[in-house]
């Protein structure tokens, strides 16, 4: 890729400050695929100085200029979907087929959600008392992103601050800029002004913490784990910023009885499975009522072995390999973890699957008469995994599942709706997936308690990049 190396800023393709680079490695075969800049302080302060200046006539550009922009970035991105999930398949490992059906797919899902929210957005209100509110843009955000679901992250991030007249600095992260890149690409031919958007590649600890700290930042939208989410905080609190964070997950799926067991199971496996298991929202704790405890487990070991791992080339329903060598130590720790706490091992375990010794494949694996106290239980460990809980009720069911720090998403299955809709009040997650459910574009995504602050996607996802100014006396 001809601007790996280089950072854009200002409206152009900039060397780096910065003489430090990283290889980027294909993790299917670990071969390099090039070398990525990592940035310094100075290369930051470049950035946002930029988008500082654009700030000042891209805030008051309208609403219909900025969805006008918006509807080009569509057109663009249509035209760059193949790019995109080539970009992701070699550089994370995202299987071809899902790399197009997901990962692309949700580039041009989220311009629809934002487009739509941002056509229907009120910027002027008059309020009973004769006051007035007007929505204005926040200012310019930082906007830190993860290597597991590359652009969905930026997209959800990139959009609504460009729709809503802010300008940003995007930090992707380091194992994945070349999704991100085409991203800065698309951006430059949609024609926004210089400086609006701006990219500069580098490490958390120095480019992402230089973002946090920025005196002339005004938000901070961050994903990626609870660790670097509390430094962000951390971080922008002298400044007092507004900090949005979509952060970890070890997401419950509650396993009734009276739903439909061979159905609902192997789509529960195949869920917490997919993408390698490198998905914050995965339903890794699988709850089971005991009257069917047996018949499921049986069925949970038959769907894990019935999925294959294969070269993320080929197209089909396989899981890739993890993106790197860090995650492949992580998992496999785990899974000793795992092991060395008591859980039976159910199916797979510690190892590469046979015939994939080159590339960082794992064996889909599940334990079985998990403890919901275990560490296996209660931390993420971002690999194909899943851990099996029996439950005697309804009522422990709701404890097991709420037992975590966390609070991304839950998961039930039964075909009672009255049940759906009591057992879905009482959990402490940001979104409940009944029966399968599905997330749909333009509905708002994000945690209770350690998974996070604030919401993505469509009207929610816009007001966190807007500032509320109130007019007495008009
Ligand atoms: P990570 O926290 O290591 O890195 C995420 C990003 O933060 C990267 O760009 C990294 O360079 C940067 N970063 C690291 N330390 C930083 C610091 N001190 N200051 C500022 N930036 C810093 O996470 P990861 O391994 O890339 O991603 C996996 C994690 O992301 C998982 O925990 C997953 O659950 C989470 N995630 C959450 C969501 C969600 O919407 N809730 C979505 C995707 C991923």
């Amino acid at each position: 890729m001809e601007n790996l190396g280089k950072f854009f800023i200002n409206g152009q393709w900039v060397e780096p400050i910065s003489t430090e680079k990283m290889p980027v490695l294909n993790p299917a075969n670990q071969n390099e695929i090039g070398q990525v800049s990592l940035g310094n302080k100075k290369d930051l302060d470049r950035a946002v100085d930029a988008a500082k200046k654009a700030f000042e006539s891209f805030s008051k550009t309208s609403k219909s200029e900025r969805l006008e922009y918006l509807r080009r970035l569509k057109s663009i991105t249509e035209a760059r979907f193949e790019d995109l999930a080539q970009a992701m398949r070699e550089e994370m490992g995202a299987p071809i087929s899902m790399a197009r059906s997901a990962q692309a797919d949700s580039a041009i899902g989220h311009l629809d959600g934002f487009i739509d929210s941002l056509e229907k957005l009120e910027e002027r209100e008059k309020l009973e008392n004769g006051d007035i509110l007007i929505k204005e843009p926040i200012g310019v955000c930082g906007l830190i992103t993860p290597w597991n679901w590359p652009i969905n992250q930026v997209a959800l991030k990139v959009i609504p601050a460009l729709a809503t007249g802010c300008t940003c600095v995007l930090k992707p992260s380091e194992h994945t800029p070349l999704s991100a890149m085409i991203y800065a690409e698309m951006i430059e031919e949609a024609g926004y002004p210089s400086g609006v958007f701006n990219l500069v590649n580098g490490v958390g600890d120095v480019v992402g913490t230089a973002l946090s700290k920025h005196k002339d930042i005004q938000m901070m939208s961050f994903t990626g784990s609870t660790r670097a989410g509390i430094l962000v905080t951390k971080d922008s609190a002298d400044t007092i910023k507004r900090v949005t964070l979509e952060l970890g997950g070890k997401s419950p799926n509650l396993i009734f009885a009276d739903c439909d067991l061979e159905k609902d199971v192997k789509a529960s496996v195949e869920e917490c499975m997919f993408n390698s298991g490198q998905s914050c929202d995965a339903p890794t704790r699988l709850l089971v009522e005991r009257s069917c405890y047996e018949e499921v487990l049986k069925i949970a070991k038959d769907s894990a072995e019935a999925i294959s791992v294969d070269d993320p080339k080929k197209e089909g329903d396989h899981l890739g390999p993890l993106f790197d060598k860090i995650q492949f130590d992580r998992v496999q720790n785990m899974i000793d973890v795992g092991i060395k706490e008591g859980a039976p091992v159910l199916t797979g375990g510690l190892g590469k699957p046979e015939g994939f010794e080159q590339g960082w494949y794992v064996k889909p694996t599940i334990f079985h008469d998990v403890k919901n106290n275990m560490r296996i239980a209660q931390e993420e460990i971002f690999g194909p995994v899943l851990v099996i809980i029996p439950f005697e009720n309804e009522a422990e069911a709701i404890t097991i599942a709420n037992d975590t720090p966390y609070g991304l998403a839950a998961y039930l299955q039964t075909s009672d709706k009255e049940k759906a809709e009591r057992v879905s009040a009482l959990l402490r997650a940001g979104a409940i997936h009944i029966n399968g459910g599905g997330f749909n574009y333009g509905t708002p995504f994000g945690g209770y308690k350690q998974s996070g602050n604030g919401r993505e996607g469509g009207k929610m996802g816009l007001e966190d990049y807007l500032e509320t100014k109130s007019l007495h006396g008009l």
